[in-house]
């Protein structure tokens, strides 16, 4: 069993998943931008269930540090056998109040992140002939959000960039699959006013937000050996809010 690198993964849906792979066995390489304080607390967490677990800051929206981060981590580690590209940001305004700086910060952190690291990996995973890469996306990537035009692109375009990989990458023994969540609860949706979340509550047939564990499940069944047939997929984890 290699590691499992998984991007953003010092808080919220990236540190449930790190602790849920750790459980299942994978030595876990963490990453954080900012945030050094929780990437250790996530760290401690998975040595608790036995496992080597290693913190690399990068910026994932620089080619060059996820290079880095990669080499760094391999060094460690030794072969990446699941890549998670979790990390995330929004920067919400309606459109016709969105600067270009809001739009290019989240596609570049959201988007390009994705394309970084999945750029750098895939060889590695080629030459071992096996591996799997699950990308986070978001339901506002498949229905659309107001006040989300930059979020939902960049998340939408992960969506064809998973499935144009899994094309590329399926004949190598490497699968390639997107998490679409829906409203989760973490510091992303931490902020949203009262009204804005009952409202979605409503809508959700489950009634109430995922939990980040919700989400760490599914990610955990597609690095699993009972997925293997899966790729080019999109697992939606949204309550039946879509229904
Ligand atoms: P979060 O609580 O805000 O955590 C974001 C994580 O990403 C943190 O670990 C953060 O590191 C890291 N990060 C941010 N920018 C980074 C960068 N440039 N390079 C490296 N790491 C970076 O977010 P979340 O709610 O768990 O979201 C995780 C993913 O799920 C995102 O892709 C998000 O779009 C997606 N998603 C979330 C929801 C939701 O309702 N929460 C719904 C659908 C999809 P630091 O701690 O160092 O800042």
């Amino acid at each position: 069993m290699g590691f499992a690198l998984i991007t953003g993964s010092s808080r919220g849906i990236g540190a449930a998943i790190a602790k849920m792979l750790a459980s299942d066995g994978f030595d876990i390489a963490i990453n954080y931008v900012s945030n050094s304080a929780a990437a250790e607390k996530v760290a401690e967490e998975c040595h608790a269930f036995g496992v080597k677990a290693e913190i690399f800051r990068a910026d994932v929206s620089s080619f060059e540090e996820c290079s880095d981060m990669i080499a760094a981590a391999c060094e460690k580690l030794g072969t990446p056998s699941v890549l998670v590209n979790n990390a995330g940001i929004n920067r919400d305004s309606l459109l016709v109040r969105m600067s270009e700086a809001q739009f290019d910060e989240v596609l570049s952190k959201n988007l390009k992140s994705c394309f970084n690291m999945c750029r750098l990996i895939a060889p590695i995973m080629m030459k071992a002939r096996s591996g799997r890469i699950i990308n986070i996306s978001s339901v506002a990537g498949i229905a659309g959000n107001a006040g989300q035009v930059n979020y939902a692109a960049s998340k939408a375009a992960i969506i064809g960039l998973t499935k144009s990989a899994a094309k590329e990458l399926g004949g190598r023994g490497i699968t390639v699959n997107a998490i679409a969540p829906g409203f989760t609860s973490t510091d992303m949706t931490e902020s949203l006013p009262d009204k804005v979340r009952d409202e979605a509550i409503a809508s959700i047939s489950l009634r109430r937000f995922a939990s980040p564990e919700d989400i760490a499940g599914a990610a955990a069944f597609l690095a699993s050996d009972r997925a293997a047939y899966i790729t080019g997929q999109v697992l939606v984890v949204d309550g039946g809010m879509r229904l």
